[in-house]
Parts: structure tokens; C-alpha cells; sequence
């Protein structure tokens, strides 16, 4: 792709950052976890940070911690990427999905009470595209059922709601650290929890169901190979540290794209501002209205690919994934507002060091492919 969909941005000062860990002794379980779990903690505001392979890894231990088991129901977005409902999958709970809100793409707090049921465990909130979900409204209905909140913050580190960061408002919320998201370790993540069970057990279930305090190669539990090496880990310790500024570029990014992209009729644009909070910007995802097909919206991005821009498609929601239609009996039609997001989204080239010439060679290529599809 002449233009990525999106582009890791790695300093001088990362690289070195990694090669020195290269030219040391210690390249997993050393100092650089230790420094990287508590910069992200404090980042996140939470007690404990626990690094951890993937963003997966990281929720499949939150699912575990809170003792999630077979049977167990438990309310989730059709509209995200697979893994946040696999990682129930992991454990035979079961994703009770709930439609979403046609404006945020997030769930849509309103339906979530109809969908409790006496099995119900947990809500698995996501932030869909770095946008906060309504965790009031979440949170409420969590207390008054006595359900535990795992947050997928997988897209959304830095996103703030209501004075808080998302990722340490529900019991346990993970980061993910996957190149094309806002800051990267490679593979990796982070699980941020104030709840020290939930820390133990993460640690503990991480490095092979180990206990710390045990004599070594004492296993206590089923545990996994979920540990993050010293380089990811150094090389997380940089990036977090430009955070905050890489941040900043991608929401002026997203300005950039709505300036340029507001007056077209046939898009529906994401919201800049989120209300008493912060948007963490991890892709621009534009929407077309809702006269358009699928087909016509699979024919615009297959045209933006073949002239060399990155395109995609997120999400197809995960009910119609074929692994969860055949699994489940899932239908199209079951969730119809998400299903009818994910045929007229389009995710745009968008990183940190996009240029003006590039977001305007994006959008006239964009407004000309919609002209020649109606
Ligand atoms: C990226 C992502 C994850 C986890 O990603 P990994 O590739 O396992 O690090 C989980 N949920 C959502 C919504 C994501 O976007």
C-alpha cells in the first residue's frame, strides 16, 4: 500500500532502548517488566499493571481471575474484533451478545437489563474504536445484578471518561500492544487492575500457574505461558513515555479528516468530542449513510486498495464470524444495528505521522469512488 491503513512509530530512542535490553543478560522477568507494569499502572491510575503477551492473553486472565467458568453468561458487544468474545469461548462461558448504539458503535446500555438472565456473570465492555463506552450506565446495572466488568481497552488506552482512564473503572481492564494500535510493544499488553486477587491470579496464571512465594517449579493452578520479554517490555517503557503526544497527533488527524470530509453528504464522520471525557483515537472509521449497500461499500474499498490506500472493514460482527454462526446458530438479522454498521463501515489510512497530502489524497479518492457508486 502506497498509503497504510496504519503505521508504527518507532523513535531513536526506542531502537536503542531495545538494544541495549539485547546487549544485557536479563531478556525476560527482569527489571524492564517491572519498571514497564508500574508506568502503565500509574498511566492508567490503577494499583497493579501486569504485562503480558498480547491483548488476548491479558483478557483471558481477567476471565480467569474473576472465576469465570463453564455456562456462565456473560454480555458483550457483537461489534469488536474476536478476541473479546474467544476469550470467553476459552473458559465454555457464554457471550450473551446485545446490540449496539447506531451513533457510539459501542453497546447500547438500554438493552443490556433484557439480557440478564439468573446465569449471568459479567459484562465484557469494549471501547470500540477508542470511544469510551457509557460506564455509568454499566456500572449501575452491574451493582444492582452483581455482575464483575471486565474492560477491553484493547483500542482505547489513554481514552478518559469522566475524569477516569477506561481500562480502570470496571474489576480488571486490558491494553493491547499490537502494532497497529495507538502505542506498540510488537505483541504484547497490559492488564491494569486496583484489585489485588485479580493481580495475584493474573501473575500467578501468566508464568505457568506459579506462585511466587512457592519453592521454584511449584504449580498451583492451570496456568500459561502468557509472560512478555524484556524487549517488548523496553521497548513499551519508550512508547508510553510518548504516549500522550502520540495521542495528540492522532486526534489532530482526526480533525484533519473532518474538515476535509464534513460537507459530504454521503458519510456520517465519528464524533470528535465524547462528553465529560476523551476520545484515544486508535482508527478513523468513516460510515456510509444508509442508503448505501454492502456491496457498493465492498466496491469502494476494494477501488481505494487497488490505488495503493489502505481500507478495511471493521468490524464484521462477531456473531457472523462462521465460526459463531456454525457454533451457536447465530443469524443474520440477529443483532441488526451492528450488523448494519459493520456493511457501510470503512476504516481510513490512519497513524501518527500521516500527512496533510495524504489525508487529502484519501478523501478526494474516497468522495470520487462514492460519486461513481451511486
Ligand atoms: C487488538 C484487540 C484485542 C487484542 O489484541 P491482541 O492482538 O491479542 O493484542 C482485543 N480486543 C480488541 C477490541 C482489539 O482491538
Amino acid at each position: 500500500m502506497r498509503i497504510p491503513l496504519s503505521a508504527p512509530d518507532i523513535s531513536e530512542s526506542e531502537i536503542n532502548a531495545v538494544v541495549e535490553v539485547l546487549r544485557s543478560p536479563r531478556l525476560s522477568l527482569g527489571p524492564k517488566l517491572v519498571e514497564f507494569e508500574r508506568n502503565a499502572a500509574e498511566y492508567a491510575g490503577a494499583k497493579y499493571g501486569i504485562a503480558i503477551n498480547s491483548g488476548t492473553s491479558g483478557l483471558h486472565l481477567c476471565v480467569r481471575a474473576i472465576g469465570l467458568k463453564a455456562d456462565d453468561e456473560v454480555i458483550t458487544t457483537p461489534f469488536s474484533f474476536v478476541a473479546s468474545a474467544n476469550v470467553l469461548l476459552y473458559e465454555k462461558a457464554i457471550p450473551v451478545f446485545v446490540d449496539i448504539d447506531e451513533e457510539t458503535l459501542n453497546i447500547d446500555p438500554k438493552k443490556i437489563e433484557a439480557a440478564i438472565t439468573p446465569k449471568t456473570k459479567a459484562i465484557m465492555v469494549v471501547h470500540v474504536f477508542g470511544r469510551p463506552s457509557p460506564m455509568r450506565e454499566i456500572a449501575e446495572i452491574a451493582a444492582r445484578y452483581n455482575l464483575k466488568i471486565i474492560e477491553d481497552a484493547c483500542e482505547a488506552i489513554g481514552a478518559e471518561y469522566e475524569n477516569r482512564r477506561v481500562g480502570n473503572i470496571g474489576d480488571g481492564g486490558v491494553f493491547a500492544f499490537y502494532p497497529n494500535k495507538q502505542m506498540t510493544t510488537g505483541e504484547g499488553g497490559m492488564l491494569v487492575t486496583n484489585d489485588d486477587f485479580i493481580a495475584a491470579q493474573a501473575k500467578m496464571l501468566r508464568n505457568q500457574g506459579r506462585d511466587s512465594s512457592a519453592e521454584w517449579f511449584e504449580h498451583i493452578a492451570l496456568g500459561y505461558n502468557y509472560r512478555l520479554s524484556e524487549i517488548n517490555c523496553a521497548l513499551g517503557i519508550e512508547q508510553l513515555k510518548r504516549l500522550d503526544s502520540m495521542l495528540n497527533e492522532r486526534e489532530a488527524a482526526a480533525r484533519k479528516y473532518d474538515a476535509r470530509l464534513k460537507n459530504n453528504p454521503h458519510l456520517i464522520l465519528p464524533e470528535l468530542e465524547f462528553p465529560n471525557g476523551r476520545v484515544s483515537w486508535f482508527v478513523y472509521v468513516v460510515r456510509l449513510r444508509e442508503n448505501f449497500t454492502r456491496a457498493q461499500r465492498d466496491s469502494i474499498v476494494g477501488a481505494m486498495q487497488k490505488s495503493g490506500i489502505g481500507c478495511g472493514r471493521y468490524f464484521a460482527p462477531i456473531h457472523l464470524q462462521p465460526f459463531y454462526a456454525a457454533s451457536f446458530g447465530f443469524r443474520a438479522g440477529d443483532f441488526p444495528v451492528a450488523e448494519r454498521a459493520a456493511e457501510r463501515v470503512m476504516a481510513l489510512p490512519f497513524f501518527n505521522k500521516v500527512t496533510d497530502a495524504q489525508i487529502e489524497e484519501v478523501s478526494a479518492t474516497l468522495e470520487k469512488l462514492i460519486e461513481n457508486a451511486l
